[in-house]
């Protein structure tokens, strides 16, 4: 069979990850069997339709790596669904009704309805089975507002009947919509499609995702760092489990593993703790090079807008750690925005009262500092590493009592009562800074005693 899918967005919002779920899933299918994807803008609402939405649907659905065979939109159609409704209307199976309008009453208007033979319906959903509707309650439905002003039902019949469409694959919010559109397109004569059915996801807190809620458009993903395979690996498997139960999967892989009918038949729950761990995943799997690339142009900016000048050398020093304390780009912004790696970059302020840390007097602080800047002072530039610097003081941290010693130390060297441990810090700001720092402590000490 040749595979034809469409994903149909209606461009009244800007891309959101029911957007691209719906958008990732038709594509996965298609390419699982080699078949063909169709984009088609369903701007039929000409009130909400923009097409800034439908620029930001296609940027963002490229973005996240996908791609199509084929695009329309669904205004410049029009010709057909008119043929399609003057078909209906001279073979009797649609009629014009003069009615009241629902929007004006008082004023009358001419609306086009379906003859429905009020039978019952079943179609075999390929996620839930077999569902049964009987049509009979939907009465002769409207399928256009005019003879030349189709409805979406009637749009939808027609542009997928055109299009050669065998799956429909969309979410469970449209299922009451099928017995509509099959009771159309057995009037029209065009083949059944299969049908898909997924459940929406929902908010973390089990709310309904809101198109129009800001924070779940792709974009807003997008600005905040965010990668665009993470994403994507993360709403796929958004209410699928891949029959290897692997989580992170690149899109190769995911094409390989995937069947619709592995879809879950319950609404999963959109988690951004979780998006998180899949980006941090991905993040981890970038070059170093990369990595670095990325991460200096983001402290840079943000150094500099703090007023702190560059040091490339403690720059790359602390790559390491950039890389265990961020998931996502916005991550790095933040620690830097919010001072947490000022100390990297230039010396801080420590407050004298708190140097010799809790329990420790002014005094035994002092001895302990003069004693570690003697042994650093000792260590030559050359052997300057983290593991030098631990091993150079530890058992005299570990007689003395590690947190006597450490701490004044850390924080002469940072000026935080929370940050990593001296010798990582040590090792990234370097000999000199790292002496300086302690003399700035102990005289800080000295006057204050
Ligand atoms: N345009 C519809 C939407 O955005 C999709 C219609 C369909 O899949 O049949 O929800």
């Amino acid at each position: 069979m040749n595979v034809r899918v469409r994903f149909p967005p209606s461009p009244t919002g800007f891309c959101h990850v029911g957007t691209a779920r719906m958008a990732i899933l038709n594509y996965l299918f298609a390419k699982k069997h080699g078949g063909t994807i169709i984009f088609r803008s369903e701007d039929t609402d000409k009130v909400r339709s923009k097409r800034e939405y439908e620029e930001d649907i296609i940027e963002q659905l490229k973005w996240l790596g996908l791609s199509w065979d084929e695009f329309y939109r669904t205004t410049e159609l029009v010709e057909s669904h008119k043929e399609a409704l003057a078909r209906l209307i001279a073979e009797d199976k649609a009629y014009v009704s003069k009615e009241e309008s629902k929007k004006e009453p008082g004023v009358r208007v001419e609306v086009v309805r379906l003859r429905n033979p009020g039978k019952k319906i079943t179609f075999t959903d390929l996620i839930r089975g077999d569902i049964t509707f009987d049509t009979a309650e939907l009465g002769d439905f409207t399928i256009a507002r005019a003879i030349d002003d189709p409805l979406y039902h009637l749009a939808v019949v027609v542009d997928d009947g055109e299009m050669g469409i065998t799956h429909v694959i969309r979410g469970e919010d449209h299922i009451s919509n099928t017995p509509r559109q099959i009771l159309i397109q057995e009037a029209l004569g065009y083949p059944r499609p299969e049908y898909a059915h997924y459940p929406l996801h929902l908010g973390t807190d089990k709310s309904k995702l809101s198109k129009r809620t800001g924070d779940v458009a792709v974009k807003s993903y997008r600005e905040r760092g965010f990668l665009p395979e993470a994403l994507l690996n993360y709403i796929a498997i958004l209410g699928w489990t891949p029959p290897s139960a692997r989580e992170v999967l690149s899109l190769r892989e995911m094409i390989e593993e995937f069947e619709i009918g592995d879809l879950h038949k319950s609404g999963a729950v959109f988690d951004i703790e979780k998006l998180r761990w899949f980006n941090r995943q991905y993040l981890l799997k970038e070059p170093e090079s990369s990595f670095a690339h990325e991460a200096i142009t983001i402290m840079k900016s943000e150094l500099s807008a703090r007023s702190i000048s560059w040091d490339e050398a403690a720059g790359e020093r602390i790559m390491p750690l950039v890389r265990e304390r961020i998931s996502v780009w916005q991550d790095l912004r933040t620690l830097i925005g919010e001072g947490e790696f000022d100390f990297f970059f230039a010396a801080p302020a420590p407050e004298p009262s708190t140097i010799p840390g809790k329990g420790n007097d002014a005094g035994t602080a002092r001895k302990h500092l003069q004693h570690v800047q003697k042994i650093f002072d000792e260590i030559p530039s050359a052997e300057w590493n983290e593991t030098r610097l631990k091993d150079s003081v530890w058992d005299y941290a570990t007689n003395e009592g590690r947190a006597a010693v450490l701490w004044p130390l850390r924080y002469a060297l940072t000026g935080k009562e929370r940050s990593p441990d001296p010798f990582l810090v040590g090792a990234a700001i370097g000999k000199d800074a790292v002496l300086k720092r302690i003399e700035a402590a102990l005289s800080l000490l000295t006057s204050k005693a």
